[in-house]
């Protein structure tokens, strides 16, 4: 399980990925052409001969991004309809992929990981991901459209608002005197990173979780950083450990690049350093 946060749940995606990749490809030429894979495949068929007019006019009516990767296909596989069953083999794989960034964003590593396989087991898409049709190509391109609107939201829209929010109106909050606010802000008004960051809980603090895992401090509260497991291990085994002694070293050559203290009040001027403060009030943004 700590294996599984550390990696975001990402190599029990690639299982799910895997297990419904071996079976969406098994026996893929099980069936007859039917349906509406006719004009893909022939479309396909037809661009690969270069009939570029013929396709225009006979199957112009279908977006033609799905004929051309289909004919891309041909190319590798050779023009046969498990060429183009691989097709939407592929466009199902990149859905449950994307989904799981998607929910991942939303819900956490664990819930995409749901929403990943619910996808993957799903009757009808499970079907769809092995007949030439556009359909698990839609669901691609849908849910990537919904996964780059949730990022431009979030790059281009709150957090340009959060910023003219802290530069615009800090004194609607903050202190007259500036010798009073916490931080030191720069020119853009944002907290001035320090260049060394005097933090010593590595050396002082580590946190134990009610589960015997071992994290490097008070700020790991979702066991990101898993140093040890107190059932498997003694302290003292982990307190000089392997993964103890490099955390250090990083901390120590350049503390701005170590994930876990990147961010942490201690990497900006005027955060608090142990034992300074009386009371110390963290907001996480999971
Ligand atoms: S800098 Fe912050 S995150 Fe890093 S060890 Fe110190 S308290 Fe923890």
């Amino acid at each position: 399980m700590v294996f599984m946060e550390k990696y975001q749940y990402r190599p029990a995606l690639l299982i799910v990925l895997v297990v419904f990749a071996l079976a969406a490809v098994w026996n893929l030429g099980y069936m007859s052409v039917q349906w509406d894979e006719m004009p893909h495949l022939g479309g396909a068929v037809l661009l690969s001969h270069g009939q570029l007019w013929d396709y225009m006019t006979i199957y112009g009516y279908y977006p033609p991004a799905f004929d051309i990767v289909t004919t891309g296909y041909f190319q590798i596989f050779g023009i046969n309809e498990v060429a183009g069953r691989l097709v939407a083999v592929t466009f199902a794989l990149l859905a449950i992929a994307v989904t799981f960034e998607l929910a991942k964003k939303s819900y956490g590593a664990k819930n995409a990981l749901i929403a990943s396989a619910l996808l993957a087991t799903m009757p009808g898409f499970f079907w769809l991901s092995r007949v030439t049709m556009l359909e698990t190509m839609l669901i691609f391109f849908f849910t990537l459209t919904m996964f780059t609107f949730s990022t431009w939201l979030r790059d281009y829209l709150f957090l340009p608002l959060a910023y003219w929010f802290s530069k615009n109106l800090k004194n609607d909050f903050l202190p007259e005197n500036e010798h009073l606010w916490r931080w030191i802000l720069d020119d853009n008004g944002l907290p001035l990173r320090r260049e060394k960051n005097p933090c010593t809980a590595l050396w002082i603090s580590p946190l134990i979780h009610s589960n015997g895992c071992v994290c490097p401090c008070w700020m790991d509260k979702e066991e990101k950083h898993p140093l040890g497991d107190l059932n498997k291990m003694k302290f003292r085994d982990i307190w000089f450990g392997e993964k103890y002694r490099e955390l250090r070293n990083e901390f120590r050559t350049d503390g701005a690049k170590n994930e876990l203290c990147c961010d942490c009040t201690y990497a900006y001027e005027g955060g608090s350093c142990t034992g300074e403060t009386i009371v110390e009030v963290n907001f996480y943004n999971k």
